[in-house]
C-alpha cells in the first residue's frame, strides 16, 4: 500500500503566524506517525495579494521551525491549466454561468432582499448571492462578455445537486460545534459558489481539490474555519470524478479578544516571535502541542 500524502498549503499574503505553525506541525507529526509524506503547496492564485518575498518567508520561518517536506514545492501560479481543464469539464456539464454583478451591485442586492425579510447567509457570514445571471439568455451573456465586461464565473449549485446523491466526508478532527466522524455535507448553505473570475481561471474551491487530486493527497489536516467549505470541495470532487481524502479539521489559535488570528502581528507572527527570542521548542508550547 502506498503511504498517506499530507500538505500544508498556506498563500504567501502575508507572514506566518502561530496558527499556520499549529498547522503545519500538526500536518507534519500526524504524517510521522503514519508513516506518510509530506507535500508544501503555495497557494498563490491571488496574484494581486502573494507577493514573493511572503514566499520565500514561509521556507525560512517553517525550515526554522524544523519541518521537512518534498521538492519541488508545488505553486497554484505554475498550474492554471490544471484548473481551466477542470472549469471547462464542469462547463460541458452545463454547471457554470457567468454574473456580471460589481460588488456594490450585490450589496444593494442584497439590501434589497433583505429589507423583504431574512436573505440567507453562507456559514462564513457572507449572503448567497442575489443575483438573476443564471436565467440571463446566451447571447446576452456571450454579447457582454465579448464587450469586455468583468465577470464571475458561478457553480449552478441546484443543478450540480441534481447529478450527485448525498455527499458526506470522514472527519477525525473536529468541526466549530464539535462535529467528528461521518459528517453530512451541506454544499446548498453556500449557494452558487464562485469557480473563476475573468482573470483568474480559478477560486480557492476549485484549485483546492484539483491540486489534492493531482498531488495525491489522503489526507487534509487544516483549521476547523475551513471545515464547512469541506461540504464544496466534496460536491466539486464528486462531479469532477476525483479521489476524496480524509479531512481532519484542528481547532484555531485566537488572539486576546478571541478573534482568528489575522496575518502577521507583533505578538502571533512567527518573524516576530523569532526576533523577540522565542526557540521553536516554545513555539510549540505556545500552540499547545506539547
Ligand atoms: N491556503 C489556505 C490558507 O492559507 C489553506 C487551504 C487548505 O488547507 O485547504 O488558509
Amino acid at each position: 500500500m502506498s503511504p498517506p500524502v499530507f500538505r500544508f498549503a498556506p498563500s504567501p499574503n502575508g507572514y506566518l503566524h502561530l496558527g499556520h505553525a499549529l498547522s503545519a506541525l500538526l500536518n507534519a507529526e500526524m504524517a510521522r506517525a503514519k508513516g506518510g509524506r509530506l507535500l508544501l503547496r503555495i497557494e498563490d492564485i491571488d496574484t494581486a495579494r502573494c507577493r514573493p518575498e511572503y514566499e520565500a518567508a514561509i521556507y525560512d520561518d517553517l525550515a526554522w521551525l524544523g519541518l521537512q517536506w518534498e521538492s519541488p514545492v508545488w505553486r497554484q501560479s505554475e498550474h492554471w491549466d490544471n484548473y481551466r481543464a477542470a472549469l471547462t469539464k464542469l462547463e460541458a456539464m452545463g454547471l457554470v454561468y457567468p454574473s456580471f454583478e460589481t460588488r456594490a451591485e450585490i450589496g444593494r442586492l442584497v439590501a434589497a432582499r433583505e429589507a423583504q425579510g431574512v436573505w440567507p447567509r453562507d456559514p462564513d457570514g457572507a449572503p448567497l448571492y442575489p443575483g438573476s445571471a443564471k436565467t440571463m439568455v446566451n447571447g446576452e451573456r456571450g454579447r457582454r462578455m465579448q464587450f469586455g465586461e468583468p465577470y464571475a464565473l458561478r457553480l449552478d449549485l441546484p443543478a450540480a445537486l441534481a447529478r450527485v446523491g448525498a455527499l458526506t466526508w470522514a472527519e477525525t478532527g473536529a468541526g466549530p460545534a464539535g462535529e467528528t466522524g461521518n459528517i453530512a455535507a451541506d454544499p446548498a448553505a453556500w449557494g452558487d459558489v464562485i469557480l473563476a473570475r475573468k482573470e483568474t481561471p480559478t477560486s480557492y474551491h476549485l484549485a483546492v481539490v484539483v491540486d489534492d487530486a493531482a498531488q495525491g493527497i489522503t489526507d487534509v489536516v487544516r483549521g476547523s474555519d475551513l471545515f464547512y467549505a469541506t461540504a464544496v470541495h466534496r460536491l466539486l470532487q464528486t462531479l469532477l470524478n476525483l479521489p476524496q481524502p480524509r479531512y481532519h479539521h484542528h481547532r484555531l489559535i485566537l488572539d486576546a479578544d478571541g478573534n482568528k488570528l489575522s496575518k502577521s502581528t507583533q505578538s502571533t507572527g512567527l518573524r516576530e516571535l523569532r526576533a523577540q527570542g522565542v526557540s521553536p521548542a516554545e513555539i510549540r508550547r505556545l500552540v499547545g502541542l506539547d
